[in-house]
């Protein structure tokens, strides 16, 4: 069976967490200390991702244009177009998998020219100045994600062996659980190490690609 990889994108595709970021720009000062008591609650496992989604939405106001404004501060790590050609090249899976929002994903992989590369992430629906997070993938895996990498990594490994997850932090844990190979960074490789799950280390996606076997002749 082809290899399938699951990418997370906050921390991943981009080093920045650009939705932590986002939120942080757009909730109004006088909330700051709200919108914090959110992410220690999220970060401690005391709220699923879903209900912080929720809640943080509701605290902001910004139209589809300032999303796509404030993304266009943000760039894809530059290996990350590699990976992905990489990819291309020998047939291989890849998809970027997120419990943060598309406005930003989407417009961050377009502008490093990749509008390609498949995104199942949570849809950001605006109504003026009033966003609304949709979630399309809600129901499957752990029931407290928003969108659980958990249920796509379990479903992909019906079509695709081995399914791997590259990920940074907390919403990468249920994909993690489930895959057949993980690439961590620091946060994600303590959480696993604390549910006895080894993780490879990785700085950026050559790494990933040379462990995988996937470098060597690309084609254009
Ligand atoms: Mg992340
Ligand atoms: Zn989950």
């Amino acid at each position: 069976m082809r290899p399938f990889l699951v990418c997370d994108f906050d921390g991943t595709v981009c080093l920045a967490d650009v939705g932590d970021r986002f939120f942080e720009h757009f909730v109004p000062r006088e909330r700051h200390r709200e919108w914090a008591a959110l992410i220690e609650a999220y970060d401690t496992g005391r709220m699923g991702s879903r209900e912080v989604m929720e809640k943080e939405c509701a605290m902001v106001r910004l139209t589809l244009g300032d999303a796509l404004a404030f993304a266009d501060g943000f760039r894809a790590e530059p290996s990350f177009a590699s990976l992905v050609a990489a990819c291309r090249a020998k047939d291989v899976g890849l998809a970027v998998v997120s419990d943060g929002l598309d406005v930003y994903i989407r417009r961050i992989l377009d502008n490093a020219g990749l509008p390609g590369v498949p995104v199942l992430a949570n849809r950001a629906v605006f109504r003026g100045d009033v966003l609304r997070p949709e979630f399309p993938w809600a129901g499957r895996g752990c029931g407290r994600c928003g969108n659980c990498k958990g249920g796509h990594v379990e479903e992909l490994k019906a079509a695709y062996s081995p399914v791997v997850m590259i990920g940074d932090a907390h919403s990468d844990v249920c994909g993690a659980l489930a895959a057949d190979r993980v690439f961590a960074r620091e946060i994600l490789s303590a959480l696993m190490k604390d549910r006895g799950c080894p993780t490879e280390h990785y700085d950026d996606f050559d790494d990933v690609a040379r462990a995988l076997g996937l470098q060597g002749e690309v084609r254009a």
